[in-house]
């Protein structure tokens, strides 16, 4: 994929001529669904008496974008099931198929990287490192390895504080769990607690898979001796296919386990990408490669324990490492003799150190069901039934360290007035531009769909109006 706009519907025409005219419908619909992406955002953040007045307008403007696969978008376009498979290779970066997710997703994915990459500069620890004096200012802490392992509640079924694993409590009446949907509401609320009805639809419907985990994946680090230039490292990532046809790949992993090749394969390099790289590993370059495998294939093991699992689990791993490696060598055969560090973790690997249930890599499965109007406006919202506890994270918008830490704007914003006038410009004008160019030049002219509708422009003023007159009559 080239960076910028106008590069890559120029590049893709070049390549698809047949196509031209299906292309520029795509990308019409690229910049159309970014409105569904503040509808939805308007959808999460609105107190419902307020959102209720305005909930046709929205769910409607989510829904054609949220609600509506990759696949049925793109072949409504009239692009060829090659060039979608093709325009859908991105599907790893939110782990499910072009046919089962969102178009919404889709187009916020390819808006984000039609900007190109980002990498923190002496590598992603810097993301904590640079918050820390954030928290830390008002007399805020963090803890690492501090688990908790109870949300406790009040009698009033309100929030009365944490329960660390260790049996430390710590008084609070507000908590804000950034741990998933499906931790915080199957494993941080007691049994015992009296939950209030939503909750317990939420609980229901994660435990039931009816609002289903998503899959889980290989992730193999690499160490090599060399320089990124000596090795020719590549600074993009590399997609791996057997095919264009993504469902056709999964149903093969599917039917024929470990025999069949990895739907996809996913090759990364931190070392190119990082300019300060060299100088702290000189001589030294890394490689990530994930890949997708059903759960089912480690469940087996899922009770042993970590670094003490059995012969039969090293083994399961030898055979993934060495197709995994395959793939490696077949993209960059400059790697061969050498690599001088493997380390493959598996998806108990995730359980132990995300605390995940099955391996998920990006906690909830970003199918259509989750991104359904009702479960996005109902089920996946920061605030909850129970007074002072809030959800934020992934879960609540989608995965992608952008889009995890939009959330938390999200989320202040839910937890108070002054948070939602302040933070209303960043939630709204200027969502596209976490994902790409909030002005796309289209032929010489300003890209017309991009800007707000006047209907939008309008609805933004009555909201801002009605949000005046709550605050001041409380
Ligand atoms: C291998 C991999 C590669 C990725 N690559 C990219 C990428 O290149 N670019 C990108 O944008 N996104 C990437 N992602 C996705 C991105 O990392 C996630 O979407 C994002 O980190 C989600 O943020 P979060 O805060 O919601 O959850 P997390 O980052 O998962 O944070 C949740 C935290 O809660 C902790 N926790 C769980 N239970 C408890 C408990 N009971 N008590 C205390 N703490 C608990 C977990 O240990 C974890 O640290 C990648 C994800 C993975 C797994």
């Amino acid at each position: 994929m080239c960076k910028g706009f106008k590069q890559l519907r120029s590049h893709l025409c070049g390549q698809f001529p047949k196509e031209k005219d299906a292309i520029y419908k795509y990308f019409d619909e690229i910049f159309q669904a970014s409105k569904g992406a503040k509808a939805m955002i308007m959808m999460k953040i609105m107190p419902n008496f307020i959102y209720s007045k305005c909930a046709e307008y929205f769910d409607k403007l989510y829904g054609e974008y949220g609600t509506r696969s990759v696949i049925d978008v793109m072949q409504e376009c009239g692009l060829s099931n090659e060039t979608i498979g093709m325009l859908t290779y991105n599907w790893g970066d939110f782990g499910t198929l072009p046919s089962k997710a969102p178009f919404l997703l889709h187009a916020l994915h390819i808006m984000h990287w039609m900007k190109g990459g980002w990498f923190p500069v002496h590598g992603p620890e810097q993301i904590a490192i640079t918050i820390l004096p954030t928290i830390e200012k008002p007399g805020g802490k963090c803890f690492v390895n501090a688990r908790v392992s109870e949300i406790v509640l009040d009698k009033s079924g309100g929030v009365e504080g944490v329960l660390m694993n260790k049996g430390l409590f710590i008084p609070t009446t507000r908590v804000v769990s950034g741990v998933g949907a499906y931790n915080t509401y199957t494993k941080l609320l007691s049994d015992k607690a009296t939950l209030p009805p939503q909750i317990r639809d939420t609980r229901n419907a994660l435990t039931s898979q009816e609002l289903p985990l998503g899959g889980t994946m290989m992730s193999l680090f690499i160490g090599l001796e060399g320089t990124v230039e000596s090795l020719e490292v590549p600074k993009h990532n590399k997609w791996v296919f057997p095919t264009w046809d993504h469902d056709a790949n999964q149903k093969r992993q599917d039917d024929e386990g470990l025999d069949a090749p990895f739907p996809v394969v996913y090759l990364s390099f931190s070392c190119a990408k990082d300019p300060k790289w060299a100088e702290k590993y000189p001589d030294t370059c890394v490689a990530e490669v994930l890949a997708p495998i059903p759960y089912s294939m480690f469940e087996e093991f899922e009770k042993s324990v970590h670094k003490k699992r059995n012969d039969s689990y090293d083994a399961l791993k030898e055979v993934f490492q060495e197709k995994m490696m395959d793939v490696v060598y077949k993209r960059l055969p400059q790697f061969k003799g050498k690599v001088k560090y493997v380390n493959l973790g598996s998806p108990l690997t995730n359980n132990h150190y995300y605390n995940t249930h099955k391996g998920e890599v990006y906690a909830l499965d970003h199918s259509l069901v989750r991104f359904s109007v009702h479960n996005q406006k109902n089920r996946l919202r920061p605030t909850t039934e129970i007074r002072g506890l809030y959800l934020t994270g992934q879960d609540v918008f989608m995965c992608g360290i952008m889009t995890a830490m939009y959330s938390g704007v999200m989320t202040v914003a839910s937890m108070s007035w002054m948070a939602l006038f302040k933070n209303l410009d960043i939630l709204l004008r200027r969502v596209p531009s976490v994902y790409g160019e909030t002005r796309v030049k289209s032929d010489g002219n300003e890209y017309g769909v991009l800007k707000d509708s006047a209907v939008f422009k309008i609805l933004m003023v009555v909201i801002f109006a009605m949000l005046f007159r709550a605050l001041l009559v409380g």
